[in-house]
C-alpha cells in the first residue's frame, strides 16, 4: 500500500469542509462561565454533551492501545457506517462492495445517497472466494469494501482478512460487532500496517449496551478526522457517554456477558440435537445461530403465536432463521416450542 494516498478516495466536497469545532470542547478552561451556547443555566442535563468525547477516546486508548486521535465515536455503528459512506462516496456515481448475505445496513445507508450496493455472494459455507473478490472489486472499482466477521447473520469468522485489506483499491471496513464472541484477534493490530483500514466495533452486543446507542470506529487520524468532520457535533448524548465511560473501566462485566453467552450456545446447541425439525445449524462464532428448517414458514409462525421472535433469514438463505441466544428461561421457551414443532 505504498502509493496509498487517502485524499483521492476522498469526495473532494468533504476535503474542502470546514469542520464545525466547539471552541468550549476543544480549550482547556478551570473554571468556566459558560454563555457560549445558548444553553439554559438550569436543570439537570442542561449542557451539550462533549463533542469531541475526549474521556471515553482517553479510556479505549489506554485499554487498546491506540492513539485517540485514531478513535471516532458514533451513536451506534450504524452512524459509523453512515459516515464512513459520506466521506467516501459520491451520491449517484460510487459503489459500495459486500458480502452476500451480509448486514444489510451497508446497502441501506448507501442506498439512501444512491450509491450503487455490489454483492459479492458467499460460497455454500459463507466463505469468500478469493477470485471472485477479485473479480467484482476490480470490475466495479467500489470506493469501500464492508467485511463483517463474524458475519451476520451468518455467524461465521472471515479467514485471511488481511488478503482482503491488501488487494482492495478503496476503503475496507471491517466489522467487528461479534468479535468479543468469537475468542478472534482484533483487526485493531492492523491498523499501523493499512491506511486503508477502518475497524468497527460496537457497545450494543458482548458490552450489553443496546440502548445507549455507542459504536466505536478506529482508522488512521486522517480518516478518523474526515469522520469527525462529517458528524453531528453532539452525535452522543451525555447521558451515554456517562454510561458508556462508567462501565468501561469494568472489564469483569463484559467478560462475564461473554462467558454466560457462550454457555447458553453451548447449551442450545445440545439441545438442538433433540429437535427433529432442525436440518442443520451452521457453526457460530457470534451471539446467534442460522439454522437451516424443515418447513421453515411453519416453524416461523409456531414461534411467532408464541411470542417468541426471531429473524427469518428465508429466502434469502433458503430455509433459514437466525435466532440469538437468551438467558436459560427464555432459551427453556425457545427449545420447548421447537419441540412441539416436531410434528408440523
Ligand atoms: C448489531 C450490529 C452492529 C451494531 O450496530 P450498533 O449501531 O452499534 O448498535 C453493527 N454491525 C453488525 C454487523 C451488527 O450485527
Amino acid at each position: 500500500m505504498k502509493e496509498f494516498n487517502i485524499n483521492t478516495l476522498v469526495r473532494k466536497n468533504i476535503l474542502e469542509l470546514q469542520p464545525y469545532i466547539s471552541f468550549r470542547d476543544n480549550n482547556e478552561f478551570e473554571n468556566p462561565v459558560l454563555l457560549d451556547a445558548n444553553e439554559s443555566p438550569f436543570g439537570e442535563l442542561n449542557r451539550y454533551p462533549d463533542s469531541t468525547q475526549k474521556e471515553l477516546k482517553q479510556k479505549l486508548s489506554e485499554i487498546k492501545n491506540i492513539s485517540a486521535s485514531q478513535i471516532a465515536v458514533g451513536n451506534g455503528s450504524d452512524e459509523l457506517i453512515d459516515l464512513i459512506i459520506k466521506v467516501f462516496c459520491e451520491p449517484k456515481k460510487d459503489s459500495i462492495l459486500m458480502m452476500n448475505p451480509s448486514f444489510a445496513m451497508y446497502g441501506f445507508y448507501a442506498s439512501i445517497n444512491e450509491n450503487k450496493v455490489i454483492k459479492l455472494d458467499l460460497n455454500e459455507n459463507f466463505e469468500i472466494v478469493k477470485d471472485d473478490f477479485l473479480t467484482i472489486s476490480n470490475d466495479f472499482k467500489s470506493k469501500i469494501f464492508f467485511l463483517c466477521s463474524p458475519n451476520n447473520p451468518t455467524g461465521n469468522s472471515i479467514e485471511d482478512i488481511e488478503f482482503y485489506i491488501q488487494n482492495f483499491k478503496g476503503i475496507v471496513v471491517v466489522d467487528e460487532a461479534y468479535i468479543e464472541f468469537s475468542g478472534k484477534k482484533s483487526c485493531t493490530e492492523l491498523l499501523d500496517k493499512y491506511p486503508n483500514l477502518i475497524v468497527l466495533q460496537t457497545f450494543s452486543k458482548a458490552w450489553g449496551m443496546a440502548g445507549t446507542r455507542v459504536g466505536i470506529a478506529y482508522s488512521s487520524q486522517e480518516i478518523i478526522k474526515l469522520i469527525n468532520t462529517v458528524k453531528a457535533p453532539y452525535n452522543v448524548n451525555s447521558l451515554s457517554l456517562n454510561k458508556i465511560v462508567e462501565i468501561i473501566s469494568k472489564q469483569e462485566v463484559v467478560n462475564s456477558n461473554i462467558k454466560n453467552t457462550l454457555n447458553e450456545i453451548a447449551w442450545l446447541k445440545n439441545e438442538f440435537q433433540s429437535v427433529k425439525c432442525i436440518k442443520k445449524i451452521y457453526p457460530t462464532d457470534a451471539n446467534f445461530f442460522l439454522i437451516e428448517f424443515e418447513n421453515v414458514e411453519k416453524i416461523y409462525e409456531k414461534l411467532l403465536e408464541n411470542e417468541i421472535l426471531t429473524s427469518k433469514r428465508s429466502p434469502q438463505i433458503p430455509n433459514c432463521i437466525r435466532i440469538n441466544v437468551g438467558n436459560r428461561e427464555e432459551n427453556t421457551q425457545l427449545i420447548q416450542v421447537l419441540k412441539q414443532c416436531q410434528t408440523l
